[in-house]
């Protein structure tokens, strides 16, 4: 790593940002973003020297950290072989990421269809549904990020969805298992599954379920709270899709790829979805990719009828390159199973050992290097240590929170009343402990 110190750099990438760079999901004049100078594995730095362990993984993305050498090189011998070319063409590299994705998807889902992101992907994945099924309503739940773009964001339960909407979406929320605040009233994981199943079924009998294309679910809800199924949830969800002639799209975009320990979350429960969309693990962000594995009835649906969608860099060389060499970096390395001892021997103990002593700490839940602590202002009531608000900057103390980490230098996610520990899939379980030490301190 060569950190060094360039503050003057530093100051024109910033100001050069402050005037001509519009950013995500900020109030333009509201936001002080870091410019960043550097990063490698699980660390970046900025121009001052200052360097921060990864809590974060960007956006959940960078499974493989940053700068993975062999990823890198791959990208490079690309770039130097073949940039661009028309989704239409066979080309040799998008032909060998999507075997290997499709030799790593669960079931049938041995086609795939490119994307730029995970968004584009569920765009896709609910056109198929409706035109397989020759109908338009999409069930989704309210705790879910699919997306920003349109049917996305509208299927989307969090509230960045409010300021979105149409009114019009041919879009229906339910509301998906979450024991430690229970829609349901239940007092156990087996009664939040069967109630939410319950509530799932007759949301359906009063939409007609003649008028529902697909259901999607995060398979681990991710951005809304890192809620993990209960047993049986999914297989009561598939068992209700069979009998309804419904599309089951499991989205994957950010439990997939080694998140949770499996190459998918949905590989936990033995579920087989019909539509499983992907991105951000894929190839760790390291260029713009996503996509839909598509299952053998809904590819054959497009045998002799056109599919009437596409994208000019739908599975762009340089992306599906990384791709390539991502996978089986990931596969040479053994950072999928990596990641699930992280999590049973580093992450999940050591937030447990906080959770002893810290009162603020109401649940800790995840699997792999996907896990969340909730806050409370009293474990008794459960009480969120701040209230369910719009989308926006963290409140405080949240945002004080995540100040505490970040000059500490430990980057946090926090979301809401929610710090997600979420680094890289290949962190050290020495790097993880330093993170955990940080949050210790903070807490
Ligand atoms: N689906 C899930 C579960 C996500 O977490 C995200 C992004 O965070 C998306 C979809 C959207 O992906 P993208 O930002 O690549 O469009």
């Amino acid at each position: 790593m060569s950190i060094s110190v360039d503050s003057a750099a530093g100051q024109a990438v910033k100001a050069a940002d402050r005037a001509h760079v519009f950013h995500s999901w900020s109030a333009q004049a509201l936001i002080d973003p870091l410019a960043v100078a550097g990063a490698e594995g699980s660390y970046f730095w900025d121009y001052e020297g200052n360097r921060f362990l990864d809590f974060s993984s960007q956006l959940v993305n960078t499974n493989i950290g940053h700068q993975h050498p062999k990823v890198v090189a791959a990208i490079q011998e690309q770039a130097g072989k073949l940039c661009t070319f028309a989704p239409a063409f066979a080309v040799d590299v998008r032909s060998e990421a999507a075997r290997l994705i499709a030799e790593r998807t669960p079931g049938d889902l041995d086609k795939i269809f490119f994307t730029n992101g995970g968004a584009e992907a569920n765009e896709n994945a609910i056109r198929m549904a409706r035109l397989h099924t020759g109908r338009q309503k999409v069930m989704s739940t309210y705790r879910s990020y699919h997306g920003a773009t349109a049917n996305a964001i509208a299927l989307t339960g969090d509230p960045r969805r409010w300021a979105n909407e149409t009114g019009v979406s041919g879009i229906v929320h339910f509301w998906g298992p979450y024991a430690y605040r229970s829609q349901f009233h239940a007092e156990n994981e087996a009664q939040e599954c069967e109630r939410a199943l319950a509530h799932l079924e007759a949301t359906i009998a009063f939409e007609g379920p003649q008028t529902v294309a697909a259901i999607i679910l995060e398979t681990v809800v991710g951005t809304a709270g890192i809620l993990i199924p209960p047993a049986g949830y999914l297989a009561g969800v598939r068992e209700i899709c069979d009998r309804f002639g419904i599309v089951l799209i499991l989205d994957e975009v950010m439990a997939g790829f080694g998140r949770t320990g499996a190459w998918f979350a949905a590989d936990h429960w033995e579920v087989v979805p019909d539509l499983l969309t992907f991105a951000k693990g894929v190839n760790s962000g390291y260029v713009p990719l996503g996509g839909v594995a598509i299952s053998g009835a809904i590819a054959e649906t497009f045998a002799e009828r056109p599919f009437p969608g596409g994208l000019t860099y739908s599975g762009h060389p340089l992306a599906c390159a990384s791709a390539v060499a991502t996978i089986n970096a990931m596969a040479e390395e053994g950072i999928v199973e990596h990641a699930r001892h992280l999590g049973e021997t580093v992450i999940g103990p050591g937030l447990r050992e906080l959770a002893d002593r810290h009162p603020s700490i109401g649940e800790v839940r995840g699997l792999g290097v996907f896990w969340a602590l909730e806050l409370v202002k009293d474990r008794a009531t459960r009480e969120p240590l701040t209230p369910y608000n719009a989308a926006g900057p963290a409140a405080a103390p949240m945002a004080e929170l995540a100040a505490a980490c970040k000059r500490r230098g430990l980057w946090p996610f926090v979301n809401m009343n929610r710090l997600h520990v979420v680094p890289p899939c290949n962190s050290s379980g020495a790097e993880v402990k330093e993170g955990l030490a940080i949050l210790d301190e903070v807490l």
